[in-house]
């Protein structure tokens, strides 16, 4: 549990951040009512055929593809929630100058939904996907809306544009979010298990003062020299 004392100094770290990046993951979104993939109730307790891992790979989207779609549009679609008060918070943060990007393992689009400006996707978005013979867009309704395998006007599969287990992150969006925290004042990391790289390597580039993290139990990190407040985000962040 958190104290007085440990919302006062995240209140401290943020007033004077002047371009601190937030890193974040699935957790940021449970508030919402997105289930995460390793708490009590998240994706990976749950039972299926195959593991979500296995689902949520690109061999698996190639092989087995009406069976992904069945697991995705079922658990990973979700587009009638809303953001909570974690992503409204840092909207907020970098409208005022506090914070200068978001980075973030989730697809949901929550963050922007919130009004951030400057979020790097690293595993993609839920709402971009592309044909993979002719490359034409498809909103996110058109996959929700149908049956079975979406297919293009030209014959070929659609596919979401999020990055599945064995397939590299686009460079330019890991560039972007390596400049990010190595231009970074502070490092607020939350709602994340530090699980997933090579998305979680990344806040290693940080070079500056403090290192927050506001997560539901420990992340799989080493937790030396950090400020670690056991929480749950939206319900901390709205303290601030
Ligand atoms: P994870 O499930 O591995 O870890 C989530 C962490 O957040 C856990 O440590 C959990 O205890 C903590 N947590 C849960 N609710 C919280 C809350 N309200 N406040 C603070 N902490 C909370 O998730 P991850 O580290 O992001 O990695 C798994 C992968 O899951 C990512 O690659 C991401 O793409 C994908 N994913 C995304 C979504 C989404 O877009 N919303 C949902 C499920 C999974």
């Amino acid at each position: 549990m958190y104290g007085q004392n440990d919302i006062t100094n995240l209140r401290n770290i943020i007033r004077s951040s002047k371009r601190a990046v937030f890193f974040g993951g699935a957790g940021v979104s449970t508030e919402s009512g997105i289930p995460d993939f390793r708490s009590e109730d998240g994706l990976y307790r749950q039972q299926y055929r195959f593991p979500p891992e296995t689902m949520l790979s690109a061999e698996f989207f190639w092989s087995h593809t009406e069976e992904f779609y069945g697991f995705y549009r079922d658990k990973m679609l979700v587009t009638d929630v809303s953001p909570n008060a974690a992503h409204y918070k840092l909207a907020q943060w970098e409208r005022e100058g506090h914070i200068a990007a978001v980075v973030t393992q989730n697809i949901d689009g929550l963050h922007q939904k919130a009004g951030s400006k400057n979020v790097f996707e690293l595993h993609g978005s839920i709402y971009r996907n592309f044909c993979t013979k002719c490359g034409m867009a498809y909103p996110a309704q058109r996959i929700q809306k149908g049956k079975g395998v979406p297919r293009c006007a030209c014959g070929g599969i659609v596919k979401p544009d999020v990055v599945l287990y064995g397939e590299t992150l686009d460079d330019k969006t890991v560039s972007g979010a390596v400049e990010a925290i190595r231009r970074a004042d502070n490092l607020i990391i939350g709602g994340t298990s530090l699980n997933v790289y090579p998305a979680a390597a990344l806040i290693d580039y940080f070079r500056g003062e403090n290192v927050v993290v506001i997560n539901r139990g420990a992340p799989a990190k080493d937790m030396r020299g950090v400020f670690f407040i056991d929480g749950k985000i939206g319900e901390i962040f709205s303290l601030i």
